[in-house]
């Protein structure tokens, strides 16, 4: 088999946790897999570098800050390619320009374009573990760029996609995707397989294990992900296409997003084109607007309520009480204490029933629902932000995910 470990900051975080993550490693390539790793910086130590340039100066260059922070990466790859030697194996690090990772120039955000690996696929026949730096890659002009935060997963997939391998394990500090938050909801279970589009939905919701585009990369290219922890030696949660034949439950999981405000606009003079003359000053003051609803009545107004992250309320609200004036709309109202809650499933599509299970569930908790929105895959209500672990709680019995026993 082919694989590519990646290990996230906190399994290589100290010379310990080094010398475990070697152990997984060498165990690997002992098993006869052609073993191919990614790092991330130890953990910290991206945020301790970005803080020392933000010392020196408020805005530092982006060129530089991609050149300062991609060294996390190599102190955890030479480390790692150091204690592998020391147990016979032939490790060799690379950074992501000695790997042949190109991208566009765009520093901090950067996206892969090619990976010119060769060098990488003869160190796997010869049973040779190349140990490449996460997060970072190259332009066309030699300067070195970073993917965004938390990009070494994405290094690893896209690494994974171009030496074919058969799985990309994705080791980190948690054991896998729960069911919800084990922290709201102690019965919750580990998931031992969960849909690309499952887990996209559950990740914009804040469950945030995995870096999205990493996810969206895995599932344009089939690549499984076996996301799994690097201290204790179990089986994680397995991030792969939905298999039709299987046998699914309604729901897999329930989510929920307390980073969210809630901002109503009322009697707006109803004409074709309202919707765009509100949102528009919206998106180009950068704000990410989310659930809307829009209702007309029949005196001729709309109403349209929509939610943005809790951080843009102030912002948004002003923006809104000019887009109020100049549309002559009545007033604009703002609540910052809503939370999102969705349900979420691939089985959503064959089991009827869900959305009325769900509002029933609620209703029986007495807890009121402002907003709806559904996809596919998903049904969200934002509701008071003081009834999300009321109403976390009781979906997740409702819909039989609680552990038994
Ligand atoms: N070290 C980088 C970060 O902290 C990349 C990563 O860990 O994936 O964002
Ligand atoms: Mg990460």
């Amino acid at each position: 088999m082919r694989v590519v470990q990646k290990f996230g900051g906190t399994s290589v975080g100290s010379l310990e946790r080094i010398r475990s993550t070697a152990s997984l490693i060498e165990r690997s390539v002992r098993q006869g897999h052609e073993t191919a790793v990614v790092v991330s910086a130890m953990s910290g130590e991206t945020n301790r570098l970005l803080g020392m340039a933000r010392e020196l100066c408020e805005q530092p260059q982006a060129r530089e800050l991609d050149a300062l922070v991609s060294t996390g990466e190599q102190v955890s790859a030479a480390l790692l390619a150091i204690e592998l030697h020391k147990r016979g194996i032939g490790a060799y690090s690379y950074t992501g320009m000695q790997a042949g990772f190109f991208t566009d120039s765009r520093h901090s955000r950067a996206r892969i374009q090619r990976i010119e690996c060769k060098g990488l696929l003869e160190h796997l026949e010869r049973g040779e573990v190349p140990v490449l730096t996460g997060f970072q890659g190259v332009d066309e002009r030699g300067n070195i760029t970073t993917l965004g935060r938390g990009g070494s997963d994405t290094s690893a997939v896209a690494l994974a996609i171009v030496l074919k391998a058969d799985i990309c394990d994705i080791y980190t500090d948690v054991d896998g995707v729960y069911t919800t938050d084990p922290r709201i909801v102690p019965t919750a279970q580990k998931i031992e397989c969960i849909s690309y589009e499952e887990m996209l939905e559950l990740a914009s919701q804040g469950a945030k294990v995995l870096q999205n585009r990493s996810v969206e990369l895995a599932m344009r290219n089939t690549m499984p992900i076996h996301l799994r922890s690097s201290f204790e030696d179990v089986s994680g949660t397995l991030v792969t296409s939905e298999d039709e034949t299987m046998e699914r439950a309604s729901i897999t999981g329930v989510a929920y997003n307390r980073d969210e405000a809630k901002i109503t606009i009322r009697g707006i003079p109803d004409h074709p084109g309202i919707a765009s003359d509100v949102f528009g000053p919206i998106a180009r003051t950068d704000i990410n607007v989310d659930v809307i609803v829009q209702n007309v009545s029949e005196d001729g107004t709309t109403d349209i309520t929509f939610t943005v992250p809790r951080g843009d309320f102030g912002p948004a609200m002003k923006t809104l009480k000019d887009v109020c004036k100049e549309m002559k709309a009545r007033d604009v109202k703002g609540d910052d204490t809503v939370a999102k809650v969705s349900i979420i499933g691939v089985g959503m599509r064959s089991h009827s029933g869900v959305a009325r299970q769900m509002f029933k569930t609620l209703a029986k908790e007495g807890v009121n629902i402002q907003m709806i929105t559904t996809s596919e895959i998903k049904i969200t209500v934002v509701i008071d932000e003081k009834h999300v672990e009321l109403a976390v709680r009781a979906l997740h019995s409702a819909f039989d995910l609680d552990a038994k026993n």
